[in-house]
């Protein structure tokens, strides 16, 4: 199928893009990568009147460190995060998921930003930034404002995003000493989304973990922090953790899998993440 008939607006600087959006409200769409929304326009299940292309906005690109986080513009691509030497040394999390991402050619066009507004529940890049407690930066004609991990996924491709809101940025708290990653994820093929996936943060104590985050992802309508089991896993270990995760997920039953195989492979993602965080503590 083809997209439906789109205006077109590029934009080169944010209070242009802004503006833009202000003025056509629900009509238009900010446009990233495309590698989401073109699809979506071509199987005619989105039909904006115009697309904000965001490409040519350079307050929307860099990865910068600075006052206690790593800043990472929002039309940073999959590719360039990958490569980065601050993220693969700051963010070894997100470095390690960015391979799971689809295909090359989809990381080479697709963005941080529009992977995070797009709110994909089987997504491995939400998941990271609520693993890591970041910080969404959004920016509206009224002012900038920000939002944290914790409270911008609120549902099945919704986010906390307004109308006419661009984010521009992801900060990301450096890792605090002792802090410990892991990340799996299980699909039918490499590059597909994930069954199910977990991406997971914590502080190596001499015996076991605090600050336990396990956030699940591709098992629910948005990405999952798993508040029983990371509770579980920091005072009890891992099979108190799996016991735990039972009340925290309700994956459904859909045309890919059932919900109790996914639900399965969560608890096995737990125990595989889980003992890695644990070698050596
Ligand atoms: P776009 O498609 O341009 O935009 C997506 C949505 O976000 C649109 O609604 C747009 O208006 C909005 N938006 C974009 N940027 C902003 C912004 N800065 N502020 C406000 N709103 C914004 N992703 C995965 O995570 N894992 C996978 O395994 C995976 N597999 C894929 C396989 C295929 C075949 C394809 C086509 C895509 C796959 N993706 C996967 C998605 C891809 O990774 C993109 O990251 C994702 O589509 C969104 O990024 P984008 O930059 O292309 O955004």
């Amino acid at each position: 199928m083809k997209a439906p008939e789109v205006a077109y607006a590029c934009p080169s600087t944010l209070d242009e893009a802004l503006t833009l959006l202000s003025r056509h409200g629900d009509e238009a769409r900010p446009l990233a990568g495309g590698q989401s929304l073109v699809t979506a326009l071509n199987m005619r299940l989105a039909a904006p009147a115009l697309l904000v292309d965001l490409n040519r906005i350079p307050d929307l690109a860099g990865i910068t460190r600075r006052d206690g986080v790593v800043r990472v513009g929002a039309m940073t691509r999959h590719r360039d995060l990958g490569a980065s030497d601050l993220v693969r040394d700051h963010l070894p999390l997100v470095a390690a998921a960015v391979p799971h991402i689809a295909h090359p050619a989809i990381r080479n066009r697709g963005t941080l930003g529009g992977s995070v507004a797009l709110g994909d529940p089987a997504a491995e890049l939400p998941a990271c930034c609520l693993a890591l407690g970041a910080t969404m930066v959004l920016r509206g004609q009224g002012g900038e404002r920000r939002v944290p991990a914790d409270a911008f996924f609120l549902g099945l491709y919704a986010t906390a995003i307004a109308p006419a809101e661009i984010l521009v940025a992801i900060e990301f708290p450096l890792p605090e000493p002792g802090a410990v990653w892991g990340f799996q994820e299980l699909a039918r093929r490499h590059g597909d989304y994930a069954l199910a996936g977990l991406a997971a943060t914590a502080r190596r104590r001499e015996r076991g973990l605090d600050a336990v985050r396990l956030v699940f992802f591709g098992v629910g309508d948005r990405p999952v922090l798993a508040r029983g089991a990371s509770a579980a896993l920091a005072g009890a270990g891992i099979r108190a953790a799996q016991a735990a995760l039972d009340a925290d997920i309700d994956p459904p039953d859909d045309v890919a899998v059932k919900g109790r195989t996914r639900r399965h492979l969560a608890r096995v993602l737990l125990g595989r993440v889980a003992g890695g965080m644990l070698e050596g503590a």
